[in-house]
């Protein structure tokens, strides 16, 4: 069999999905799994079509050997593994989340565009190379391989330039300081959908889509492309998340230096790890968790993060120029009808209503809304390795 395999690759996890060539509208994955605790104790599962588990074991490291011999390591494993499913790998799309000002759409991956992709590893040092480490396997053990990069930033490039810029100086902005905007795949995919599941107009109008997952961050629409986004510079601005403080006043970084010595990696861990629904529940970081708790402050968690989508939806609204539509994606957008129903009534007085019957469905793209509401309201499950596969597939003409 032909296939396309798709890789995600974080800084501690390689997440990886197969898809059968040719690609078929939304197939669903025939292998998926996940390569977890690189660079501690390493786990490789991998199930099947039907989520039935093929693998699941864990991979030990040669004494001594640093992160990169044992993201190497876990990369051979799952190649080895491949090859023993007698499937014949045609190209590999790879989720990249930086592609600087220059990528608007995915690309082949070429030496030239490595060395490109590689000088923007300062703009998202947490992520950036543990995305290319892979590709640079891969064309070392497959050379004639086609490799296909897609980029988290590149649907946000239609983003007008006041929405890209910060208030800082000038020299600032032209080293690359700039809003970026990220979740590009899922936001992509979605954008697919809207006229589909909303109908022309109000799936080419102004449409708000919430992307709400252990990360976080909204985008506003006109004519499916993005006019402005959450997310900027690095994935923490924006919206509260599982464990990311999301947009905070710059003076508490200043305060929390001054007053409690913190430097860049204490910064770092409270900006990314600390905060959010874990750090106001004390908790967890997982919506599931804090739904089902009585805990007073997972409560108040959950309204926290529900009250900052509402207000995240108030500014896109701004720069959508309206509300034809809202859509939520991503793991809570998909699965919370109580996240959904709690940002809905928010916007009560604009006329939006839910359908209470509809909201509670799962697992379809459908309108939620009730017959009367002035605004059109859309759960559509994401699926960005499909994204991937698909765009691998265009760009290659493979298969
Ligand atoms: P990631 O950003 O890691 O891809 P996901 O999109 O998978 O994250 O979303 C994970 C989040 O979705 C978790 O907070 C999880 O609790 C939440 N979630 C999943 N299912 C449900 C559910 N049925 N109800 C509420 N939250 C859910």
């Amino acid at each position: 069999m032909q296939a396309l395999l798709v890789i995600n690759a974080g800084s501690s996890s390689l997440k990886f999905a197969m898809f059968e060539a040719p690609l078929a509208e939304n197939a669903p994955s025939i292998f998926r799994g996940q390569i977890d605790g690189i660079g501690a104790a390493t786990k490789f599962v991998a199930k099947d079509i039907d989520g039935k588990v093929l693998v699941d074991t864990v991979i030990t490291s040669p004494e001594g050997a640093d992160f990169e011999a044992q993201q190497q390591l876990a990369l051979d494993t799952l190649l080895n593994w491949i090859e023993a499913q007698n499937v014949q790998l045609v190209a590999v799309g790879h989720r990249v989340l930086h592609g600087g000002e220059r990528f608007t759409a995915p690309t082949l991956i070429t030496p030239e565009i490595m060395s490109f992709l590689t000088s923007l590893i300062p703009l998202g040092p947490l992520h950036q190379p543990h995305n290319l480490r892979p590709i640079r396997a891969l064309a070392k053990k497959y050379p004639n391989l086609p490799q296909v990069a897609c980029f988290d930033t590149a649907f946000h490039r239609t983003q007008p330039e006041l929405a890209q810029i910060y208030a800082v100086p000038r020299k600032i902005t032209a080293e690359g300081v700039r809003r970026y905007g990220f979740h590009g795949q899922s936001y992509d995919y979605v954008s697919r959908q809207l006229t589909r599941v909303l109908g022309d107009k109000a799936g080419n109008g102004a449409v708000v889509i919430a992307h709400l997952g252990n990360g976080a961050s909204m985008a506003a629409l006109r004519d499916t492309k993005c006019v402005a986004t959450s997310m900027g510079f690095t994935a923490a601005e924006g919206l509260m998340m599982g464990t990311r403080t999301g947009s905070i006043d710059p003076g508490v970084l200043l305060y929390m230096m001054e007053t409690h010595g913190y430097g860049a990696k204490e910064l770092s861990n409270f900006i990314y790890k600390e905060s959010g629904l874990l750090g106001v529940s004390g908790i967890s970081q997982d919506m599931r968790t804090l739904e089902a708790s009585d805990a007073p402050e997972a409560k108040q968690a959950v309204d926290l993060f529900c009250y900052r989508v509402a207000r995240q939806l108030g500014d896109l609204m701004i720069a959508a120029g309206g509300l034809d539509a809202l859509v939520f994606t991503g793991g809570i957008g998909e699965n919370s009808d109580l996240v959904r129903s709690r940002v809905v009534e928010y916007i009560s007085w604009m006329g939006a209503k839910l359908n209470p019957e509809l909201n509670k469905q799962r697992g379809k793209a459908q309108t939620i809304h009730a017959a009367d509401s002035k605004v059109a309201v859309a759960v559509i499950p994401t699926n960005e390795e499909w994204m991937i596969a698909s765009h691998t597939v265009k760009l290659l003409g493979v298969a």
